[in-house]
């Protein structure tokens, strides 16, 4: 592959891509629309480190400032965060813990799940939700996604529940809320918990029926999240928070974080040691004052991808749920009658990340392989296991490199 730059007199300076051609020496002045330009910046899946430089200096005088409080653990940052986030959310309660699994855990622990008892989720997610549902030894129980939002689908969950069903978990997937009114209906209905994993959607905004919106994660009994540096809201390094509105669930969360510890070392129950360090609450605080711009940025980025493969007969654009903001942690696309696998080569080759979320259903999963279920049994997400492809996702994805990949995944389509 040869790659090189031009430098055009008051032009902006592109390079230009010629995997095939053995291009060398100065090119001539060449229509730049009628080929394919390689950015000046490498694309990244996520780009992080561009990102860093445009808030460096307050980070590092934040970093600095925990590190001068020798406040490591539990200290003045960590409640500083909580309480931006409290009021950012508008939720009652925000107890930091160490990562989103790790919220999930805890969620379902001090809501009193018992082994045994089963807990419905979405079959096309991370497997971090279905992992502690197993892990605690509850039953998980999956059911298929909505085709066109990818979420959980309401018919299926009722179809899925019986005596020994205790919870939901709606995953908020790529970036937008399930839909919340269907499951808090359910949820009324059948006596059950809803606990959102919100760990994709941090900021996003679900629209009720009556216009009134909820931020997601403070819509259920309990709502989960995760600070993985390549979150929405992402930390650098590992971090995840639970909400609540509820006083007395806030209070059994904070037990089960902190060894179970009601009055200090008094251990009523058995809880598990998960923390938010205060490096990376100062980081996520500085990061949260600037969430509401990361979004319009990714929606930027997102409006840029559906211009450009709107119409075409092959790539279905993300459906925009009308009871949800979209916040995009991912963009995803479906893909109809190509080569997924060549795509992602031909992309991979002009320097194009593309990644597949996610290639296996859970009930698929070597780990997870019940007698319950076949294959065939939940045909969405199958589906979607088999078409759907996530491209380049950030903040700081630049004119230029979206031009660049659109014309690149256009070329491929086309061809
Ligand atoms: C990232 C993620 C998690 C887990 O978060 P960690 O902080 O990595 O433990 C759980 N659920 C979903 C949907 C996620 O995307």
């Amino acid at each position: 592959m040869f790659v090189y730059g031009i430098l055009a007199g008051g032009q902006p300076s592109y390079c230009i891509f010629a995997a095939h051609k053995k291009l060398s020496g100065f090119c001539p002045a060449i229509n730049p629309t009628s080929l394919n330009l390689q950015p000046m910046n490498k694309i990244a899946m996520v780009d992080l480190k561009r990102q860093y430089e445009k808030i460096k200096p307050e980070i590092d005088q934040a970093i600095s400032d925990v590190i001068n409080s020798t406040a490591f653990i539990n200290g003045p940052a960590v409640r500083a965060f909580q309480e931006d986030l409290e009021k950012y959310l508008d939720v009652k309660h925000v107890i930091p813990c160490a990562n989103g699994t790790d919220a999930l855990q805890v969620a379902m622990m001090a809501l009193g799940i018992k082994p045994g008892d089963e807990v419905i989720t979405t079959n096309f997610t991370f497997i971090a939700t279905a992992e502690v549902i197993a892990l605690l030894g509850y039953t998980p129980v999956v059911v298929d996604v909505d085709p066109e939002t990818f979420n959980i689908d309401p018919d299926a969950v009722r179809r899925a529940i019986t005596p020994k069903t205790k919870a939901v978990v709606p995953v908020h997937l790529f970036g937008q809320c399930a839909d919340m009114e269907a499951m808090l209906e359910i949820a009324k209905e059948y006596n059950l918990f809803v606990i959102e994993d919100a760990c994709q959607a941090i900021g996003a905004d679900y629209i009720f029926a009556d216009g009134s919106h909820k931020k997601a994660g403070t819509i259920g009994h309990v709502g989960c999240t995760s600070f993985f540096p390549s979150k929405n809201l992402g930390c650098y390094g590992d971090g995840g928070a639970i909400f609540t509105n509820d006083d007395e669930l806030a209070k059994q969360l904070r037990v089960v974080v902190n060894h179970g510890m009601t009055v200090r070392y008094y251990h009523d129950y058995v809880g598990v040691n998960s923390r938010l360090d205060s490096i990376q609450a100062a980081v996520l605080k500085v990061k949260l004052a600037r969430l509401d711009e990361y979004a319009v940025a990714r929606n930027r980025a997102a409006s840029f991808y559906d211009k450009a493969f709107g119409n075409h007969p092959k790539l279905k654009i993300p459906v925009r749920f009308e009871r949800s903001t979209h916040v995009f942690h991912q963009y995803t696309l479906v893909t109809d009658g190509i080569d997924r696998a060549a795509l992602i080569d031909f992309l991979a080759r002009r320097d194009i990340p593309a990644m597949i979320y996610y290639p296996v259903p859970l009930h698929m999963q070597k780990a997870y392989i019940d007698p319950r279920y076949q294959e065939g049994d939940f045909p969405v997400t199958e589906h979607l296991c088999k078409t759907v492809v996530s491209l380049p996702m950030h903040t700081e994805l630049d004119e230029e490199q979206l031009n660049y990949i659109t014309t690149s995944v256009l070329e491929f389509v086309n061809q």
